[in-house]
């Protein structure tokens, strides 16, 4: 620890709300990404311990994600971005506020391609290797498979390899590292992505309005990667069809166009049914279509 950067966490303001992040892996980049868009301005670099927030009363602090459960359960921070995926494994007494929509990975068991094994009960009594202890002896309890799990901090894909486990369960995104090694998904265990979560009490201590401050921010950028805002031009006569289409149509904007009989919309569609709404639009005789991304929606 740099001698300036001890001196400075005793400064950190107790009437700020805490935040703990990962201080350097998959998330980190995402996570900062995610707190800029929310408005907060604040110093980030290698080697950091905490940043203060210029414009919110807010102390973010960077530590290994594994260790956020029990800062936030413990009060040592009151919020805490992490996976789910480390929420399910440690089952922290913490509120989970939001997901975030970036971080996105599955638990899953896999097998060697030429073990031939289709089945999980066909792994009863071998061992399995993971880094995730708790979500195996769980999922193996649940499917009333007994097992022997063995806990490996790292390249679980390996130990099949070794002959230390004919089973691995990890967490994947693309599922190449599983590919190289001659793995393959027997099944998912459970789907991951980053989170927001909260220590109980900052909810009925004095930090309870700033949290809500916080969140109000935070939603405005997850609402606004859920829409985009479009702008068309429409022939008056197709407007009840168009209300059709966009069932919210009644809180955009028409205004009548230079050329006589045509309109001018604006409004917003959702993302995930952005080009059906789009195909049904020309349909109907909408052109000169823009659309533009959003950068916050606040309800
Ligand atoms: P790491 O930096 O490898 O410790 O990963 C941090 C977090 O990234 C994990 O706890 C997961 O929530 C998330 N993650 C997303 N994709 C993956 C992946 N393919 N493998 C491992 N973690 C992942």
């Amino acid at each position: 620890m740099l001698k300036t950067e001890k001196n400075n966490m005793a400064n950190i303001n107790n009437k700020n709300l805490k935040l703990a992040i990962q201080k350097q892996g998959r998330l980190t980049e995402e996570t900062l990404d995610f707190l800029r868009k929310s408005g907060l301005e604040f110093e980030s670099y290698n080697q950091r311990l905490f940043s203060s927030c210029r414009n919110f009363p807010l102390e973010i602090l960077y530590v290994r994600d594994n260790d956020i459960p029990n800062y936030v359960a413990s009060g040592t921070v009151d919020l805490g971005i992490l996976g789910q995926n480390i929420l399910n494994e440690k089952r922290p007494k913490v509120k989970k506020l939001l997901n975030l929509r970036y971080g996105f990975c599955s638990l899953i068991l896999a097998v060697p391609k030429e073990s031939g094994i289709q089945d999980i009960s066909k792994l009863k009594g071998k061992t399995i290797a993971t880094s995730y202890p708790q979500s195996t002896k769980k999922f193996f309890k649940n499917n009333n498979v007994p097992v022997k799990v063995i806990n490996i901090s790292g390249s679980v894909e390996i130990a099949p390899a070794l002959n230390i486990a004919q089973a691995i369960v990890d967490l994947i995104s693309t599922g190449s590292t599983l590919a190289l090694n001659d793995l393959k998904v027997l099944t998912k265990i459970y789907d991951s992505e980053a989170i927001l979560i909260a220590n109980e009490e900052t909810f009925k201590n004095g930090k309870k309005d700033l949290l809500k401050k916080l969140i109000t921010r935070f939603k405005g950028v997850l609402s606004a990667k859920d829409y985009k805002y479009i702008m068309m031009d429409v022939p008056e006569e197709v407007l009840p069809k168009i209300k059709k289409i966009i069932p919210g149509l009644k809180s955009s904007t028409a205004s009548q166009l230079t050329t006589s009989g045509w309109l001018s919309i604006q409004t917003v569609i959702k993302e995930d049914v952005f080009w059906e709404t789009i195909e049904k639009l020309k349909q109907v005789g909408a052109s000169g279509i823009i659309v533009l991304p959003i950068e916050k929606i606040i309800l």
